[in-house]
């Protein structure tokens, strides 16, 4: 199936995002051209890849990560830059199909997650944003709904998530469109790009062995354990780990198959000066709750950093832009006239569970991938049960058994993904319609 690289940029470079922009950590690795041996080979230097090699280092055994591109080029490098706790499938849909212990433990590797990725940011202070805290904004007119969900995830998730009135949300962010809300006090906005290449030189000082452009082109059985070709080298590991997420391709046909790539946006404004607080004065990243929801955040330039959407359509350049626009005007209306300094799009890995695929296809060949659009919390904890794993027969990992690696409907998955998508916007239209009179 054809990966929509429109947004990929040339093969082996960063795509132009507000991320490439403002790269300012140490981030050259180099290419692999030997053939060399390790305990661990992880494929794949976005989140996922990285964090499973923390947390291997952290455990004592020092693997190999090859990147096909750069570390942080997926995903990982280009996302909204929302850190909390939970996954793509919602708490109450995990506690429906697993029950609630089980959901409790699940969802609670995502606060330890949230908790490592602090740690691991420590003193860099750049790295995240200046105010914790993500808000949760109703588009709908439904209180009691609110302060039951808010109930609901403090008790199965662990968390203190904060009610906001509607009076306290519109006096910071002037929409009308916004009701009641939360604060998950605990969330952070976090330089993915940034964080990324600051947690693999992490990595790489505790022992790992980074290489970037090194795309593994084969995998093969090798004795008691496994060789991974790549352009130009190749690695005899005693065990793998592929965390390719939507930029799989073909390499292993049963991994790349239950997922969906689904492609998704970022905006980014000129500065807006004054004229920003017409629209934002809270110091909070803000998303809504809607099926097809929007999420953004203030730079302290005075610029709005804008995501959601997805499309199969890859729109890219001005159009991209101004679908982007149209979409962040619905609710900040008085922003008409503003310009787009730059847009750009990335694939997210989506099982049709919406769950993270975390587990073992065959002995030593380990996988995490399929993190959907809240993956950057969720991929540490895949990285930490599987280097937990692998270094100490951890079986936290199977927590995740009930959400396998079901086909997900390529070679349609994009004309599902839309379809979904439409549906979803139709959903939320008529809910609006119903609910604020
Ligand atoms: C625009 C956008 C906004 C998002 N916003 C948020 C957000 O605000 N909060 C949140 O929690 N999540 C968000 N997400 C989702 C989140 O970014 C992902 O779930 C997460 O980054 C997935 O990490 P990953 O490591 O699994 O995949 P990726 O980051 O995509 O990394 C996969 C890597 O594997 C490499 N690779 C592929 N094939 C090979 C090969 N053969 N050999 C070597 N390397 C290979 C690729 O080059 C790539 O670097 C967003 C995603 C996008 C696209």
């Amino acid at each position: 199936m054809a990966i929509p690289y429109e947004h990929a940029g040339e093969r082996g470079e960063y795509i132009d995002s507000y991320y490439s922009r403002t790269l300012d950590v140490e981030n050259e690795f180099p290419e692999l051209t030997d053939q060399i041996t390790a305990p661990v080979c992880i494929i794949g230097g976005g989140m996922a890849g990285v964090a499973t090699a923390q947390g291997l280092v952290e455990r004592g055994i020092k693997p190999v990560l090859i990147e096909g591109n750069r570390i942080g080029w997926g995903a990982s490098g280009r996302n909204g830059s929302f850190c909390s706790a939970g996954y793509s499938l919602g708490a109450d849909k995990i506690v429906k199909k697993v029950g609630k212990q089980h959901a409790k433990e699940l969802l609670s590797l995502t606060t330890e997650a949230l908790a490592l990725i602090k740690k691991r940011i420590g003193d860099r202070k750049e790295l995240r944003g200046e105010t914790d805290g993500l808000l949760n904004v109703s588009w709908f007119d439904e209180r009691a709904a609110v302060e039951k969900n808010i109930e609901f995830m403090n008790d199965v998730m662990g968390v203190d998530y904060k009610f906001w009135s509607r009076e306290q949300i519109r006096g910071l962010y002037h929409s009308k469109r916004y009701y009641d809300g939360y604060l998950k006090g605990c969330g952070i906005q976090v330089h993915s790009l940034n964080y990324n290449c600051h947690a693999a030189k992490q990595a790489e000082d505790g022992g790992a062995r980074i290489f970037e452009k090194s795309p593994a082109v084969n995998i093969t059985k090798h004795g008691n354990g496994w060789k991974v070709t790549t352009e130009k080298g190749s690695i005899i590991a005693d065990q793998i780990v592929m965390c390719c997420s939507a930029y799989i391709g073909n390499l292993n046909f049963r991994l790349s198959t239950a997922t969906l790539p689904v492609a998704t946006y970022v905006l980014l404004t000129e500065p807006l000066g004054e004229r920003l607080k017409s629209a934002v004065e809270g110091p909070y990243g803000v998303s809504d709750n809607r099926f097809s929801s929007n999420y953004y955040r203030t730079l302290p330039d005075s610029r709005l950093f804008w995501g959601g959407r997805v499309s199969m359509f890859n729109p890219s350049g001005e159009k991209l832009k101004k679908i982007m626009m149209d979409d962040l005007l619905v609710v900040y209306p008085q922003l008409r006239g503003i310009k787009a300094d730059v847009a750009w799009g990335g694939l997210m890995g989506y099982p049709a569970h919406k769950m993270p695929q975390i587990g073992e296809l065959e002995p030593g060949f380990w996988y995490a991938q399929g993190f959907g659009g809240s993956g950057m919390t969720a991929t540490v904890a895949g990285g930490e049960v599987v280097s937990a794993a692998i270094a100490n027969g951890d079986e936290r990992y199977k927590l995740f058994e009930p959400y396998g690696l079901d086909y997900a409907g390529k070679p349609f998955g994009p004309i599902v993904a839309q379809t979904a998508y439409w549906l979803f916007q139709l959903q939320d239209a008529y809910k609006a319609w119903r609910l604020n009179k």
